[in-house]
């Protein structure tokens, strides 16, 4: 007799079930090669911080990364530079603006608002070290496999699409060159931020990157540290406030999960200290993100009460923290 299925798979299940007929939202077509996606596809991942797999759909269907990327390589130069480094080239202000928008770069602050926009996204690329571009994109990949726990590629045919169309990213990172917020020689910073964003990863890779930021930077299946642990707090700090382009507020407020998503259709959210969630599924709403991945992650926070708000009653940590400390 086989072993009764998980609750959780058994919602799972139902879960896919009940959004894989809705049909809205279109597919990202600014960038020649995403508009090739299957638009059915949908898959659903969790994975704990004890490192339990739970997923549905089309799991293992490979598509790029691109802004979800962003949360790693931030991450990563925080690693390398430090916070007040990073603060002083990068901000951590929400834009409510949409993700490509160069506008308030201009008029306001000459400093990119946040790092998950793209031209914050940008400026945090180049600040990424190594001897020369090689270096540098074999210190990213490096970053990434820890994240993923397993070699890591890059898509070439959505690389070179970006490389040829992505103008707008272009002239953001001139501008910024301009305003002496990037220092980096910017065809390679570009380069560079158009090979994260390439990155090929699967619903399942996702849950295990979500997994390892719940997990303070230890990835759950293989035991390898990703990121040190004091960097966690500020990456999962701008996902919450900034990560769901300009619909971050809204996100904030219904659903109340640190995530970010990507224009492939990724949604990657991060239960701190309990479970990583990914969810992809390439039909886009007007702001971006998801149309399947925004339901899903709604009826998931409201299910298991995962809105940071709706943390369990309860003063003895609050109390104690004092006593803890010397
Ligand atoms: N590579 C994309 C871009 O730079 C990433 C955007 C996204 O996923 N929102 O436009």
């Amino acid at each position: 007799m086989g072993e009764a299925e998980h609750p959780l798979q058994a919602y799972l299940d139902a879960l896919y079930l009940k959004y894989k007929p809705l049909s809205e939202g279109k597919l990202a077509s600014y960038i020649p090669e995403l508009a090739k996606a299957d638009p059915d596809c949908f898959s659903i991942c969790i994975v704990t911080v004890d490192g339990q797999i739970f997923e549905v759909g089309n799991a293992d269907q490979l598509f790029t990364i691109q802004s979800i990327s962003k949360v790693f390589v931030y991450g990563m130069a925080l690693a390398e530079h430090g916070r007040e480094k990073v603060l002083s080239k990068v901000g951590v202000e929400p834009t409510g603006d949409p993700f490509n928008s160069i506008i308030r770069l201009d008029e306001y602050s000459k400093r990119p608002d946040n790092p998950m926009v793209n031209a914050g996204a940008i400026a945090t690329t180049s600040l990424i070290q190594g001897t020369d571009p090689t270096d540098r994109l074999n210190r990213m990949l490096d970053m990434f496999r820890n994240y993923i726990g397993h070699d890591v590629y890059i898509d070439m045919s959505v690389f070179m699409s970006e490389r040829s169309t992505g103008h707008r990213n272009r002239a953001m990172a001139h501008l910024m060159r301009h305003f002496g917020m990037i220092d980096a020689n910017i065809d390679e910073a570009l380069d560079l931020y158009f090979q994260q964003c390439s990155l090929m990863v699967n619903c399942c890779d996702l849950a295990v990157m979500a997994a390892t930021l719940a997990n303070k930077g230890v990835n759950p299946i293989t035991g390898d540290r990703a990121v040190p642990s004091h960097c966690i707090r500020d990456i999962l700090s701008v996902m919450y406030t900034c990560g769901m382009y300009n619909y971050a507020g809204q996100w904030a407020y219904q659903v109340g999960i640190p995530a970010k998503s990507g224009v492939s259709g990724g949604i990657l959210a991060v239960i701190p200290n309990q479970v990583g969630i990914a969810v992809f599924s390439p039909p886009l709403d007007a702001n971006g993100n998801s149309v399947r991945g925004i339901k899903v992650c709604e009826d998931l926070s409201h299910q298991f009460e995962l809105h940071m708000f709706d943390l369990p009653m309860g003063c003895s940590h609050f109390l104690q923290t004092l006593e803890n400390k010397p």
